[in-house]
């Protein structure tokens, strides 16, 4: 086997985090180049659930 292509042929793989409130795995969208440090919601409705939440 060769030992050289650790990823499946895909360079520019994207970056990925969990949603801070669902947990479900969001991928790098363009939309958030700018600001992909300070996105914690995969939707608005995760972002709701969690401005509800008492701290
Ligand atoms: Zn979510």
């Amino acid at each position: 086997m060769p030992d050289s292509h650790g990823f499946k042929g895909n360079k520019a793989a994207l970056p990925a985090k969990p949603c801070a409130v669902c947990g479900r795995p969001m991928s790098w969208r363009k939309a958030w180049a700018r600001n992909w440090e300070q996105v914690r919601y995969c939707s608005d409705a995760c972002r709701r659930r969690r401005a509800e939440a008492p701290r």
